[in-house]
């Protein structure tokens, strides 16, 4: 698949967007959505998309990366005060072979904690629903 090709608006996470699916969301505005991973690397994993349709960064408009990487950071400083990781992870893939698996670009927040290990990317653990919503809750009361 190449690197710049067609956005197709069938991608899982267009289909959240359009709310055909659930997720377990952080934040929205008119311009990106945040929600729980549902395979996390680690507790508090989420993630940050635009509502514009892209694949990855290299066909993103520069005016809707900017915004993302901005409410990045807004949720990324909410997931260090609601949970107090040791560390955060800002993780981005372009492409197959570089690890994307979902064609429509989003920045992971992964929390990094001394004391815990961390699951590989896209390991197909799923999360409990209800432990998400509870973490969920607690970054979003300190948005
Ligand atoms: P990437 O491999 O960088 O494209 O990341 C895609 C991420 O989306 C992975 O970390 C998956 O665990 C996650 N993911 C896949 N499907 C869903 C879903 N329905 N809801 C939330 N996260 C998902």
């Amino acid at each position: 698949m190449s690197l710049t090709g067609t956005y197709d608006p069938q991608n899982i996470f267009a289909k959240i967007i359009r709310g055909e699916i659930p997720a377990v969301k952080v934040y929205e505005d008119d311009t990106v959505l945040s929600f729980m991973d549902v395979f996390p690397q680690s507790e508090g994993h989420t993630l940050v998309i635009p509502k514009s349709e892209a694949r990855n960064l290299l066909d993103i408009a520069p005016d809707a990366l900017q915004n993302l990487i901005v409410k990045t950071q807004l949720v990324a400083q909410a997931v260090n005060k609601a949970l107090t990781p040791d560390g955060i992870r800002i993780a981005q893939f372009n492409g197959e072979p570089a690890g994307q698996t979902v064609f429509h670009i989003h920045f992971h927040i992964i929390p990094a904690y001394d004391s815990q290990s961390e699951a590989p990317h896209a390991s197909g653990q799923m999360a409990d629903t209800d432990k998400l919503k509870a973490l969920a809750e607690r970054i979003k009361a300190e948005l």
